[in-house]
């Protein structure tokens, strides 16, 4: 009788779980969860710890076998398989060096016990070596990488239906509550209230965005006011839904822009997991090596008004208090912010990564530095660094109504809205009669648009001087 563990590390589901279909004719599979926060290229930021929680209380409802376990992941894996006699281990494959480097490790150590470890690819579409250029190197630009690359190769897999029924538990795990993994504060209280953390809350979540928001996705999801983007993005994060079943699901309905659209959005995840997968280093370290001379400036008291969103220009501080409030930030703003932090700000693109990947649900390895890398211009296919946001034009054009604004700057309601998108610029009477009053109710601010921008194309000029 084989008897096997199933190990579940970002893809917190039963359902179309690739893993399930190497345990189909298994007889007692033993369903895990190890916490080993060292396990990870990056551990694991304050609000992921929150998502994670709710996914596997999820889980362990629906699949009351799962058991818990906290330290070494590769120790804890091989001293269960000795002590239950397993003999094969089923994982997700994983695709940076820390992690890719632990399996390795485990697979050595459980042949030496006579188990068989499997990696499956249960979290891309494409697996990165299978989508290369003709010469056999990866792609650096996104348009060839998915036009030619993803969509030329094989079709992503089917969801699948299997179901096991074979579980079987350990008394001797940890209880959920053991691991650690809310923090005592009332702010991931507050932040869970945006969100129905489970795999039924996946599927609901995009069923509701196939049914109404996908129909105008190409031109909507530049308005962070309007419901036009799936919201998706930490359900895939975690593996609470499929990535084959949400393409499949899309590229089923007909035909469109919209859905072209949408389905290259998820080709934009597979292009940063392929970036980092081949450029590990880029977790770290600028892509374009340029850019490790640029005169980044250290300011903390900027750096902490523009994570407090207080930086006195309402599109950035509403982003920056959307994130903070609900674990999210929508994608146009989470443009504007960067611009805003790399280039009128000159701060280090490290410390806007590091703070979206302690306060993102979302927040994924691959698609922040990937992302960060984009925004300051150091990575691949990046925007050019002369591409400076205005903050006060991008507000204009994509939140023209100022509802998004007003969302998170209640303290802005009663400013007419020709003065929303800077209320520096209000009459002092408008100013007054609107209730704000400008650095003590609203911050002033705190850098020059203008004068900021000149001095981050000096120092961009400097790059090509000294390169
Ligand atoms: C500075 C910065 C940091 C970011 N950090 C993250 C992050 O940590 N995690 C993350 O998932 N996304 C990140 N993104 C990408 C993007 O903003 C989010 O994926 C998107 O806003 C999530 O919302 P959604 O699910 O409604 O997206 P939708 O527009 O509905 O897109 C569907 C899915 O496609 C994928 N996707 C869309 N845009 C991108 C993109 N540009 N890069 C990679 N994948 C994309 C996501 O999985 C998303 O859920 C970042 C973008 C920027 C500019």
């Amino acid at each position: 009788m084989t008897k096997s563990i199933v190990i579940f590390t970002n893809t917190l589901r039963l359902r179309d779980n690739k893993l399930f279909s190497q345990l189909q004719y298994d007889k007692r599979i033993l369903p895990i969860y190890v916490h080993d926060e060292l396990f990870f290229s990056k551990p694991l930021g304050s609000a992921s710890k929150v998502w994670l929680y709710y996914s596997l209380l999820d889980l362990k409802n629906r699949c009351p076998e799962l058991s818990f376990y906290k330290g070494d992941f590769v120790d804890t894996v091989v001293s269960l398989a000795k002590k239950f006699d397993i003999s094969k281990v089923v994982v997700s494959e994983h695709y940076f060096p820390k992690e890719i480097q632990a399996l390795k490790q485990l697979s050595h150590e459980l042949n030496a016990i006579s188990c068989e470890l499997k990696c499956v690819n249960t979290s891309l579409l494409w697996h990165p070596n299978d989508v290369l250029k003709d010469d056999g190197t990866p792609y650096k630009v996104f348009t060839p990488f998915y036009r030619k690359g993803c969509l030329g190769a094989d079709l992503p897999d089917n969801p699948q239906s299997i179901f096991l029924s074979s579980f079987c538990s350990d008394p001797n795990s940890l209880s959920l509550e053991f691991l650690d993994l809310l923090p005592d504060h009332q702010w991931a209280q507050d932040m869970i209230q945006d969100w129905d953390i489970s795999e039924s809350g996946a599927k609901k979540t995009l069923d509701n965005f196939l049914n109404n928001g996908i129909q105008r996705y190409k031109e909507g999801r530049d308005f962070p006011a309007l419901q036009s983007v799936s919201r998706l993005s930490a359900y895939i994060r975690f593996g609470n839904i499929s990535i084959n079943t949400i393409w499949h699901s899309a590229a089923k309905l007909p035909q469109s822009k919209h859905v072209d659209h949408f389905l290259s959005e998820l080709g934009w995840r597979e292009f940063s997991y392929s970036l980092l997968y081949h450029f590990p280093t880029m977790i770290t370290n600028n892509l374009q090596k340029k850019f490790d001379k640029f005169p980044w400036k250290d300011n903390a008291s900027l750096l902490r008004a523009w994570q407090k969103g207080l930086t006195g220009y309402p599109i950035v501080d509403a982003g920056m208090r959307e994130l903070w409030q609900t674990g999210y930030m929508h994608n146009r703003v989470r443009m504007i912010v960067g611009s805003f932090l790399v280039k009128n700000l000159l701060i280090h693109w490290h410390h806007g990564e590091a703070w979206f990947w302690d306060c993102l649900v979302d927040a994924d390895p691959a698609s922040n530095v990937a992302s960060w890398q984009w925004v300051a211009g150091c990575g691949a296919d990046a925007a050019p660094y002369f591409r400076i946001f205005n903050p006060i034009t991008q507000g204009k054009k994509f939140d023209p109504n100022g509802d998004y604004i007003l969302r998170y700057l209640p303290e802005l309601e009663n400013l007419p809205k020709k003065y929303l998108f800077s209320p520096w610029e209000a009459p002092s009477e408008i100013l007054k009669a609107a209730n704000i009053e400008l650095g003590k109710s609203y911050p002033l601010p705190i850098v020059d648009l203008r004068e900021s921008r000149e001095l981050a194309l000096a120092a961009f000029q400097s790059l090509k001087e000294t390169s």
